[in-house]
């Protein structure tokens, strides 16, 4: 296990949990001295810094927050709160999403087409290009969307054949990979800043 990082404060991260890869993302916060909190319930996003939505089957995950108002609160909490969509979580935060047409909360805007790399080459590990620092960045794809177009202000970080694979627009990312199955941990490392830098601001607001 890698020594947590002493300067920053402890930022609290829920990481949705029902269905999906959430497993391997709790355990890569912790590695990065987050505390992670598995998300089952809606009342479970209270008090949380950042939200994972992890890799998985959208579909399945969208029938169980169907339930008991989840959906939008998930989504008042998306429009407020640093949220990382991987694969399936991509896909929810989506604005726009295709084959076939799903329902999504809508926040990242950006176009996404489902299972979009075919059947024989459905999942691969490639390295690209990234703007993380540190040189190429090893991503998982499985089942994998493809983002066929992106809002002005949507940042790519990282893109497999001229399409994004990873994103930033504001307080929200996304990735069409699976960050949580590689050995780096740059990805995760990343987003903690946002989150970091999201709770200083707000502590900042908060005390004016
Ligand atoms: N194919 C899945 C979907 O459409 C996503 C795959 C994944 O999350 N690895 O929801």
């Amino acid at each position: 296990m890698t020594e947590a990082p002493t300067s920053s404060p402890t930022v609290v991260i829920g990481v949705l949990a029902l269905q999906g890869a959430y497993e391997a993302h709790a355990r890569t916060l912790r590695e990065l001295g987050a505390e992670p909190r598995l998300v089952r319930t809606p009342d479970q996003l209270e008090g949380l810094d950042g939200l994972i939505m992890p890799g998985g089957e959208s579909t399945t995950m969208l029938k169980f927050l169907e339930r008991n108002g989840f959906f939008d609160l998930l989504k008042s909490f998306v429009q407020e709160t640093p949220t990382f969509g991987t694969c399936a979580g991509a896909i929810l935060l989506a604005t726009d999403v295709e084959n076939p047409p799903q329902r999504s909360l809508g926040v990242l805007p950006m176009t996404v087409e489902r299972n979009a790399y075919g059947r024989q080459i459905d999942s691969a590990i490639l390295e690209s290009q990234t703007e993380l620092p540190g040189g190429p960045l090893e991503m998982v794809f499985i089942r994998a969307p493809r983002i066929r177009s992106t809002g002005p202000e949507v940042e790519t970080l990282a893109s497999r054949d001229g399409s994004p694979t990873l994103v930033r627009y504001g307080h929200l990312m996304a990735a069409t990979f699976h960050p949580e199955l590689s050995g780096d941990t740059r990805v995760h490392q990343f987003f903690l800043e946002t989150v970091r830098r999201h709770k200083q601001a707000q502590a900042t607001r908060d005390s004016a």
